[in-house]
Formats: C-alpha cells, structure tokens, sequence
C-alpha cells in the first residue's frame, strides 16, 4: 500500500471541505458523487443508488463501492460508514479544515469522513478482484446521525449476506480503542393537549399543559434504571405562546437506551401506560425503539482476536472499550447476526463538536490495519 500521511490529510480534506449534514439531501448527493468518484479512480467499482425512509420524505444518496469480480456472490467482508454529519451548511467558515499541531479538525473529520477515508484507501489498493480473500463491499449510507430510517433496509440486507462487519466509527478517545457493544435506542414523542385561557382574567379556566408535562417528565426521567443499563433523558421541550396565556400544548423529544430488548420493551410500555396527572388534558405519546443493541458475542470475540492479530502486525495496540451507550448502525448488523466491530475508524476526539480533530500521527498505521485486515479475514 503506497500512500503517504500528507496524501490522506490532503485527500481527507477535500472531503471535509464538502459539507453533508443529514438534512440536506443536496449537499449529501454532493458528498456520495466525491466519494463514489474517489473510488472509481481508485480503479474499485462503485455505485450510487438512492434511498427512502417512507414515500413523502426525500430520496437520499448511498454508495457501494466493492472489488467483486462480476458474478463473485460470496459473502464477504461488510465495511460501513456513514457521509452525513451533524455540522449545518456553513460550519467550515466558523470550523475550517485545518492541522494544528497532530490535530486535523474539519467538521465531520473523526466522526466519521475520516475513518472511511482509510478504509477506503486500503481497499483501493486491493481494487483488484482475487486482491483479498473475501470479497469486500463498502457501504455507505446518507442518514446514521438522523436514525438510519432511509438506508436500514439496505445496511441490514447487507449485514445478511457478510460475513464480518467492520464499522468506521471514530475510534474512542484517549487509545483508539474499538468497540465491540453498544447500548439499543429509541426516541419517544409526547405532547400533551391542555386548554388555553387568559392568566390574568380566566386562570381557573386554564388547564396547562406545560405543568402537565413537567409531571410526565419527572415520570419519564423516574424510568432511568442504571442497574439494567436503562437511560431516559427528555432532551427538548416547547409549549405555549406567551407569558400571560395558560399553554394549551407542550412537546418533548426524549432518548431513551437499553442493553437488551427486555428492556427497552418494558420501558417502552411504561411510557405508552402514561396517564394524564391532572383534569381535562390529553397525553399523545408516540414511542419507537429504533436501534437494537449491539451484543458481543462468542463470534464478536473471535473476530476481536482476529483484528488485534492484525493491529499488533502492523505495530498498534487495540484495545476493546467497555460498552458504550451510542447507537450506530453497527446495532442493526449485529442484529441480523453478522459479528461486527465497530469504532474502526479515525483516532481523534471531539464528535459533534467544533472541536472534533483527528490524530495526524496515526493515520497511516490505521490505513495499514485497514489493509491487513482486508487482505487478512477469511
Ligand atoms: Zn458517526
């Protein structure tokens, strides 16, 4: 493999310097043309098709970039990245890409442009088919930061036919280490409906939905139960119109996470069986486990062994993070049952924040892993 830690800085920051949140599907299909171009030049065959979460919401870019050989149906090795980011359409102008020191920021770098840069740098010198043993797709999808709802169909048709999954997750912090379990999610919706009146002239008529909810979010946040790994945490609110008029709605967003589905099912439940606390209001509560989470499993820790082989041939230490509570769509392949280990990705800290970098000095030895991994699994 012949590249250098300027070639990646200098290609990775291109990348970066195409901005691709998840909610603008313009700026995304921009982002999947320069990947799938990249590839394409790499000499790898690569394509890019579109997917939808329902009928009424938009199409969205996903690329497959593989080495098969035409007709080669095998199943293979599955990598996985994601090219939307959290980071709004003007970013760069506040967040430039820059290299500072070892850290490389740009919005998006560590989490996770980055991270499939590698990947995909080693599997282009290996574009040939017959380069590796098994054959290797890379995936990568338009919606993980927003919950996946328009590629999941197609990473976990995916994840069905592999067989391994390395995700490029950002490698945590402080030791690059990989991640082997994630905590499930899901997000609950709840409104409630109260009945609006003048604070001053008609107080007793009003019925606030906003104190309401201040009664259901102290019953939500009460489910947080940290012995079975249960986390319920209301993130936004908003209700009302104005200071002098009793609110008549409020809505809150709320996260809530799991390490197994017993769980995340009776938690799921207590929320539906929420009750109205005071007269003539009306709760709406829409709740939706959405990533299932991800188990390490016997097969997980062969594969783990297989890949710490392969970090120490090419001089790292990987290290296995304890069991983090972020979701990602290594969830959803390891519930297909495709052993998969994520946090592959770039070394560096700071996802979702301006201050996300990358560690220049490791680039290279995690394109090598990326390498030997590829030419290495069977
Ligand atoms: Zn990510």
């Amino acid at each position: 493999m012949n590249t250098t830690t300027e070639e990646l800085v200098q290609g990775i920051s291109e990348w970066l310097r195409c901005e691709s949140p998840s909610s603008d599907p313009a700026a995304l299909m921009r982002m999947a043309e320069v990947m799938r171009d990249h590839a394409l030049r790499l000499g790898l065959r690569a394509e890019l098709t579109q997917v939808q979460a329902r009928a009424d919401t938009p199409l969205l870019p996903l690329v497959h970039i593989h080495n098969r050989a035409a007709g080669d149906t095998r199943a293979g090795l599955l990598i996985l990245g994601h090219l939307d980011t959290v980071h709004p359409i003007g970013t760069l102008a506040h967040n430039p890409v820059r290299v500072e020191g070892d850290r490389f920021y740009g919005p998006g770098g560590y989490d996770m442009k980055a991270g499939i840069y590698l990947a995909l740098t080693a599997l282009g010198a290996l574009a040939q088919p017959g380069a590796t043993t098994l054959p290797v797709d890379l995936l990568i999808v338009p919606d993980e930061e927003v919950g996946s709802h328009a590629s999941r169909a197609t990473t976990e048709a995916f994840a069905r036919k592999a067989r391994y999954c390395l995700v490029c997750e950002p490698a945590r912090a402080n030791g690059g280490r990989c991640v082997t379990a994630r905590k499930g999610s899901g997000n609950t919706v709840i409104s409630v409906q109260g009945v609006a009146s003048h604070a001053g002239l008609a107080h007793e008529q009003g019925r606030s939905a906003v104190r309401e909810m201040a009664h259901q979010i102290l019953a939500l946040e009460a489910m947080t139960d940290y012995a079975r790994g249960v986390t319920v945490s209301v993130g936004t609110i908003e209700g009302g119109t104005t200071s002098n008029t009793v609110p008549a709605f409020c809505k809150c967003l709320v996260d809530f996470r799991f390490t197994d589905l017993v769980s995340a099912n009776a938690v799921a439940d207590k929320m539906r069986q929420l009750k109205p606390v005071g007269p003539d209001v009306t709760l709406d509560i829409d709740v939706e486990i959405n990533r299932p989470p991800m188990v390490r499993d016997d097969r997980v820790a062969q594969l783990l062994h297989r890949a710490q082989q392969s970090a120490a041939a090419v001089g790292l230490v990987l290290e296995e993070a304890p069991p983090t509570g972020g979701a990602s769509d290594a969830n959803f392949t390891s519930a297909v049952g495709t052993p998969s280990i994520d946090g592959l990705g770039a070394d560096g800290d700071g996802a979702h924040t301006w201050s996300e970098h990358v560690l220049v000095s490791t680039l290279l030895t995690r394109t090598r892993l990326w390498h030997h991994l590829l030419t290495h699994l069977d």
